[in-house]
């Protein structure tokens, strides 16, 4: 049987051009950056020439690119830099956060700080305006994502950035989904933080960036040596970073390809299923939306089942919701954009890549119809 995978959205495969360029910094390039030798040289050099890969993808400069463990340390890093660069105890952020953001905001509130939570529309979108009134004496920050993890709706986050700059506040946004999926041009916005995310983009895991743009005071989350300009100690990951870097590469040569290819992918998966299965909603913003994902809720059934039917077909999927396992809640984000509980439990996350093909697509049109008819068969909830 043969695996479909459309669960890019978690974690993407690694192209081969980024495993031969990883495993060739295992090879030869073991070097610690910090040595004086000239092993520890040329990997100063791949070093600076990664920075440079990455910052070129987001229209940065390299020195504007501090690699990261990935976009959970980027995320948490920004909100730490807000706290102690600025002062202030107020935070904006929007209800459907990734919980990299949402949690260590719950774990400040718990130490005083005040966080608004905006409520996002039924495309779980917030706009510049709610952000501009949400606005207090004492902000120190807004973070809005960039792209929706769950249901793929893009943020106007420019135009917040705009808004925020007119108020000199910071503005974060967690763009691990948008990196690679759509245009981004740090030069022409203005985002003080982004966070980034290697193996979102066909990259290794355990490795990521926070853009900081130049100007922007910042502070080290994680302390000890002087790696990356003195704000994120430990030795780099270079075989990792090399690897992000080439992934980034091939994102910015194949941007405009990957966009047209995957959305007509993603096009003609959303039709072959809404046309097909009666009682689905389909989630996420019609066009605003990220080029690999669809998301549709169907009435009278369980995610984990279609999940699992769907698996004993070879199609990995998701429900869409990081929840634990064993929990009965459904997703914050289906819950923020005002789905009930019942129509929420049955979710499913589909999210295509640059290894996805019109067959892939067909096979998953042809097999979901029946898995949803069956369950719904034997579901209770069945009118
Ligand atoms: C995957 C993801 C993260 C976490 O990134 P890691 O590199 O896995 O830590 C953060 N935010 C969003 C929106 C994501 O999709």
């Amino acid at each position: 049987m043969k695996t479909i995978y459309m669960d890019y959205s978690a974690t993407t495969p690694m192209k081969p051009e980024v495993i031969e360029a990883v495993s060739d910094a295992f090879k030869h390039h073991y070097g610690n950056a910090s040595s004086i030798h000239h092993i520890g040289q040329d990997a100063k050099v791949l070093l600076q020439q990664a920075r440079e890969q990455v910052a070129r993808l987001i229209g940065a400069e390299p020195r504007e690119i501090f690699f990261t463990a990935g976009g959970t340390e980027s995320d948490n890093w920004a909100i730490e830099i807000a706290l102690e660069t600025k002062p202030g105890k107020h935070i904006i952020t929007t209800s459907v956060e990734h919980h990299a953001i949402l949690h260590p905001l719950e774990a400040l509130e718990k130490k005083g700080y005040r966080v608004t939570y905006l409520p996002v529309d039924e495309y779980g979108m917030v706009s510049p305006e709610q952000v501009a009134a949400a606005i207090e004496d004492d902000t120190i920050l807004i973070s809005v994502m960039y792209i929706n993890n769950e249901i793929g709706s893009i943020n106007p986050v420019e135009e917040i950035a705009e808004v925020a700059a007119q108020h000199g506040i910071l503005f974060h946004t967690d763009g691990v989904q948008a990196l690679g999926n759509i245009p981004i041009d740090m030069s022409a916005n203005q985002i003080s933080m982004m966070s980034m995310s290697a193996h979102k983009i066909y990259g290794p895991k355990g490795v990521g960036a926070l853009y900081i743009r130049k100007g922007v005071r910042t502070v080290p989350l994680i302390y000890g040596g002087a790696q990356e300009r003195k704000v994120r100690a430990g030795t780099e990951n270079i075989p990792g970073i090399i690897g992000f870097a080439k992934a980034a590469e091939l994102a910015r040569e194949n941007l405009t390809a990957h966009i047209e290819r995957l959305s007509g992918l993603r096009d003609k998966l959303r039709d072959g299923i809404m046309n097909q299965i009666p009682q689905a909603k389909y989630n996420g913003h019609p066009t605003k939306r990220h080029p690999g994902n669809v998301h549709v809720c169907f009435k009278y059934i369980e995610g984990e089942s279609l999940l699992l039917l769907l698996d004993m077909k070879g199609i990995c999927a998701s429900s869409g919701s990081a929840c634990t396992s064993g929990s009965l809640d459904p997703s914050h984000v289906l819950m923020n954009i005002g789905l009930t509980h019942e129509i929420a439990h049955g979710s499913l996350r589909l999210t295509l890549g640059d290894f996805t093909t019109e067959d892939d697509v067909a096979t998953v049109i042809e097999e979901i119809g029946p898995i949803v008819q069956r369950l719904r068969e034997m579901s209770p909830l069945t009118e």
